[in-house]
């Protein structure tokens, strides 16, 4: 079942990569596993997945000692400071960074860990009340005031776009994050390159990627509908 799901992730993710002029190697596909047990992650990386996304610390914690250790766990959901520290020997990457203080505490751990953790701004690019992440026009400053802190590589930009029946609706802000994402980079800044967007889900992963997504969460399409949503 998840197998077959997956096989028909990959044929939409193929068929919107041709339609964009676009490799297939250059969208990563993370399989949102939230929620779901350990199994059906073991299914997922039977049929050959490698990157699962979780939104919780916690349930990243529970799963990390049951799975291979090739898996590569990414961090998408909100993040509070003080559980920081249990991602540095777990995650390859935090998609959620919305404020300086965030960004400084997970500098000061990967620091201690002696590491550099990969990060993404989220911007909450609908402005919607509802969702967690920064507006436009604050990202470059941010970006700016982070860029220096030691153990943290700014990689790009994350978005979780409204939930929508027609995907075309959120074509608009999966182009104006790219557009910021390609203003950003031309400032060449300092320790800061913008070669990721983290965009679209199951609804929209498709003009997700025709509009420049290079890291796509899709969590529905492969595991089934999560019992609760988080
Ligand atoms: C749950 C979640 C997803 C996946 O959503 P689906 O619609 O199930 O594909 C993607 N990104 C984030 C941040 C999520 O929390």
């Amino acid at each position: 079942m998840i197998a077959n799901n997956i096989q028909s992730v990959e044929k939409r993710i193929a068929e919107a990569c041709r339609r964009a002029g676009r490799s297939r190697e250059d969208v990563t596909l993370i399989c949102v596993t939230k929620t779901m047990p350990v199994e059906d992650l073991q299914q997922a990386y039977d049929a050959g997945q490698r990157c699962f996304g979780e939104n919780r610390v916690q349930e990243i914690i529970e799963k990390y000692p049951q799975l291979p250790p090739d898996v590569q766990w990414h961090m998408i959901g909100h993040l509070q400071r003080n559980k920081v520290k249990y991602l540095m020997d777990r995650a390859v990457m935090v998609h959620s960074v919305d404020s300086a203080p965030l960004a400084q505490a997970i500098s000061r751990e990967a620091v201690k860990a002696g590491r550099i953790m990969d990060i993404l701004l989220e911007v909450n690019a609908a402005g919607e009340e509802s969702k967690f992440g920064l507006g436009y026009g604050d990202v470059l400053p941010l970006i700016r005031e982070i860029a220096p802190l030691p153990g943290i590589r700014i990689c790009g930009l994350m978005t979780v776009a409204p939930y929508t029946e027609d995907p075309e609706t959120n074509r608009v802000f999966f182009k104006k994050l790219r557009e910021l994402s390609v203003d950003i980079g031309q400032r060449c800044i300092d320790n800061v390159s913008m070669h990721i967007l983290s965009m679209g889900m199951t609804g929209d992963f498709e003009v997700a990627i025709e509009e420049g997504a290079t890291h796509i969460r899709v969590g529905t399409a492969i595991f089934g509908q999560r019992n609760y949503p988080v």
